[in-house]
């Protein structure tokens, strides 16, 4: 058996990324972090992991990076995620997740780095005529960020394609969730997910939940969405790579989430739940972007990695959402 690659991870001091970086290390993978530090931490990455402080578009740090830790993988997880803000600033995203991830790719295929992993979307649907959704349904995004990742995953077959680098682009659904051991959680401030501020709610930092739109096209008229735990999406990537390596003429486009959906109201009835209390929800109109409902199928991903989820449950998603909140505060 060769040697396990080492592998780059872009965005690695960032919620998903530094989780990946956990797994990568646990599943017994050299790991490097690149990240430029904007909205991830620099205590997120372990001690004795290789860090790089620059951009995924510095072409000579990546490429020296690449070289001087012989980078056989990269696991891309750096970029802008916020769907509402990728309405307002469309620009932003096209540039964070499209344009540099352009060069980055470039620099794996001028570098020779043999495998890549890309952090793709369930937005990449955009409001899909049947859930589940699967990955051949069509791909039309209604909002930037989804078009966003959508490109950065056309890019990659085409270069998949023509260069010899293999690809596998995950598309999460809602990831939520922290490392069940407390060594990371999701950290950057001004939230806009759920659970992340279902959590603050319930820890005390907010006094309210909004919910955005009761009017969908769904059981209880709130936005229903797939939670997956980050340990577990972490792990896919581990499954990915793993993958990846072994079938090197292959590449894998596959939905990364649970197929099973909950409302808004749902979610918040579990941190209420799981919490003992009642969190003040206030109804509010919908939020520019949002569809209706996404759900996975996720029949691809169970039949081609080795991988089987581990923690499927929502109040077991919140109950170590708000461990890590409560976690934020006493650092604080
Ligand atoms: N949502 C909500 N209140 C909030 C944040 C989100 O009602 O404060 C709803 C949102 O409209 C969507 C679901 O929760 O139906 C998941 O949104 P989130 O931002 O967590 O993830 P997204 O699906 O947009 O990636």
């Amino acid at each position: 058996m060769t040697a396990k690659p080492t592998v780059l991870v872009t965005g690695g001091a960032g919620y998903i990324g530094s989780h990946a970086v956990l797994a990568l290390r646990d599943a017994g993978y050299g790991v490097v972090v690149i990240d430029n530090l904007v909205t991830g931490f620099r205590w997120a990455v372990p001690e004795g992991v290789p860090f790089v402080e620059a951009s995924i578009d510095d072409a000579a740090t990546v490429a020296a990076t690449i070289r001087d830790h012989d980078i056989g993988a990269i696991v891309h997880f750096a970029g802008s995620v916020v769907v509402p803000e990728s309405v307002s600033d469309p620009l932003k995203y096209y540039l964070n997740n499209t344009v540099r991830s352009r060069s980055l790719i470039e620099s794996a295929v001028t570098g020779g780095v043999k495998h890549f992993i890309f952090s793709s979307t369930a937005a990449t649907y955009g409001i899909p005529d049947t859930v589940p959704v699967r990955e051949d349904m069509p791909t039309v995004p209604i909002n930037p960020y989804g078009m966003s990742k959508l490109m950065t995953e056309a890019m990659l077959r085409d270069t998949a394609a023509a260069h010899p680098l293999n690809y596998a682009a995950l598309r999460y659904f809602n990831v939520a969730g922290a490392d069940p051991k407390g060594r990371t959680g999701q950290s950057t401030a001004g939230a806009t997910h759920l659970i992340k501020i279902a959590a603050e709610a319930a820890t005390g930092k907010r006094a309210s939940v909004s919910v955005f739109g009761t009017d969908y096209a769904t059981e209880d008229g709130t936005g229903v969405r797939d939670y997956i735990h980050v340990s577990d999406l972490a792990d896919a990537h581990v499954a990915a790579l793993d993958w990846l390596i072994a079938n090197p003429t292959e590449n894998l486009t596959a939905n990364a989430g649970y197929g099973t959906g909950f409302s808004v109201n749902q979610v918040l009835d579990a941190v209420d739940r799981v919490t003992n209390m009642k969190l003040d929800r206030r109804y509010e109109g919908r939020r520019a972007g949002d569809p209706d409902a996404l759900v996975a199928d996720n029949a691809r991903i169970l039949s081609t990695l080795d991988w089987t989820p581990q923690r499927a449950d929502l109040d077991g998603i919140v109950r170590d959402a708000l461990a890590w909140e409560r976690h934020l505060g006493e650092r604080a």
